[in-house]
């Protein structure tokens, strides 16, 4: 079975505590703080692997989770990151967030790409030692990996893609031009798995053909087979309508031609107005006269028209060279640029952000607050609406009570993850 899509749940490693340990040694009377530091937990990175043509393998796995750094030592010993973990994908896939549908990442090139973040490891108490802060009895937790569900779907990175109804000799064509070798037969839904065929034009210029399984009537809706694979063609340049010009089996070519296109139509607008080119294949099966009634019909809709013979290649090297040509007019391959995350809303909800506050040397500790983390991250420190924002929050979730119940007055300093500030009522 071809599987071009898959949900999966990423979780990153978290980052590791930082230590509270103090320096010891004979003879030495009070050692400082020599905490270290937690390690870096490890992303979720995915990589292309031309070995894989489907994404069979994340049906029968779905969880995946890198491993968290390990914690910050004594004698400033910072914590081991972790490694990355690697997810292999095929070449063309796309991570896109599981919730909102908006892409993560088009995985088409050779770069690995980062999709879940390790967290960072906390600070070991080293790092809070100051002159009127000797003892530091305290240290930051690591930040949690991100974590996400995600949605891979498979859109192939073909130049050219087949379309037309089953059995008018798609395969056929791909495996007379190229070394592709997908299944031929005398009878419909051959073609079960799209078929990449490497087109080679000689002096190292090639293009890339995909067979693609045929449409039937109502695919664009989602009716049988068809609507599924409709989406390896959208990164295609260019099409190619493969019709039987003989219209053996009782068709009618043309009549195929625009059922197709209207499915293309109800499956995407923008699809449906792609550059095609018609090829009239088993042109051996019907006579001069059909196919001049047929290219007269097509080059008057203003359609390049090609009458082949698929099995013993004739007319597919004008057909061909007439493609390469086309497609040095036209735009390279569609990578998908990732999209934005939504600016998100922080409605508080006061039972799921929890967080501690304690006093250690008189300084005021915000910790166990991982949900903080997310929007210190947007948080800019020289910016003061974002100071602004920032302090709304520490009001609306409660955190400003605490630090008043627990007696913080003007002046006092108040650390809350990687911020640092003076309190002021
Ligand atoms: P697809 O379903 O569109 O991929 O069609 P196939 O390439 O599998 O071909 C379907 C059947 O038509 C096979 O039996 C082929 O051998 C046959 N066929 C393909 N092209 C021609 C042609 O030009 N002439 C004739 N007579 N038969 C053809
Ligand atoms: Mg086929």
């Amino acid at each position: 079975m071809f599987v071009d899509i898959a949900n999966i749940h990423l979780k990153a490693g978290d980052g590791g505590n930082g230590a509270v340990s103090f320096h010891r040694e004979k003879y030495v009377a009070a050692g400082g703080p020599d905490g270290g530091d937690g390690g870096r937990g490890g992303n979720i990175v995915f990589l292309t692997d031309d070995n894989l043509s489907t994404l069979a393998d994340f049906r029968y796995k779905r969880k995946y989770f890198a491993e968290n750094g390990a914690n910050g030592g004594a004698g400033r010993c910072t914590g081991k990151s972790a490694k990355d973990l690697i997810i292999r994908v095929p070449r063309g896939t796309l991570v896109k967030e599981a919730e909102t549908g908006r892409i993560i990442a088009d995985v088409s090139g050779d770069e690995p790409i980062v999709v879940a973040k390790g967290g960072n490891g906390g600070w070991g108490n080293m790092h809070f030692a100051t002159a009127t802060r000797q003892i530091p009895k305290f240290a930051k937790s690591g930040n949690p990996g991100e974590e996400i569900d995600v949605t891979l779907e498979l859109k192939l990175l073909a130049d050219v893609g087949l379309i037309g109804f089953p059995n008018v000799g798609k395969s056929t064509l791909v495996s007379v031009v190229s070394q592709a070798k997908p299944k031929i037969a005398n009878y419909h839904f051959t073609t079960l798995t799209p078929v990449l065929g490497v087109v080679s034009m000689g002096e190292g210029s090639s293009f890339v053909m995909a067979d693609i399984p045929g449409l039937i009537e109502g695919a664009g809706e989602g009716v049988g087979l068809g609507h599924e694979f409709l989406r390896h063609v959208d990164r295609c340049r260019l099409l190619l309508h493969v019709i039987d010009a003989s219209g053996s089996e009782g068709r009618d070519p043309i009549e195929d031609f625009n059922t197709i296109n209207n499915e293309l139509k109800v499956y995407s607008e923008e699809l449906s107005q792609r550059k095609q080119i018609v090829v009239a294949n088993k042109c051996d099966l019907t006579d001069d006269e059909k196919i001049a009634e047929l290219k007269e019909y097509f080059t008057g809709k203003g359609y390049e028209f090609f009458p082949i013979m698929a099995p013993i290649a004739e007319g597919t090297k004008e057909l061909i060279d007439f493609v390469a040509a086309e497609l040095a007019k036209l735009p390279a391959i569609k990578i998908y640029e990732p999209e934005a995350a939504p600016v998100q809303d922080f409605t508080f909800k006061s039972d799921k952000r929890t967080f501690k506050v304690f006093v250690e040397d008189g300084i005021y500790v915000v910790d166990e607050a991982p949900w903080l983390l997310k929007i210190l991250e947007t948080v800019d420190p020289d910016d003061y609406e974002s100071l602004q924002y920032f302090q709304r929050v520490l009001q609306q979730t409660g955190i400003i009570d605490e630090l008043i119940k627990q007696g913080v007055q003007d002046g006092d300093t108040v650390v809350v993850y990687d911020i640092e500030f003076d309190f002021v009522s």
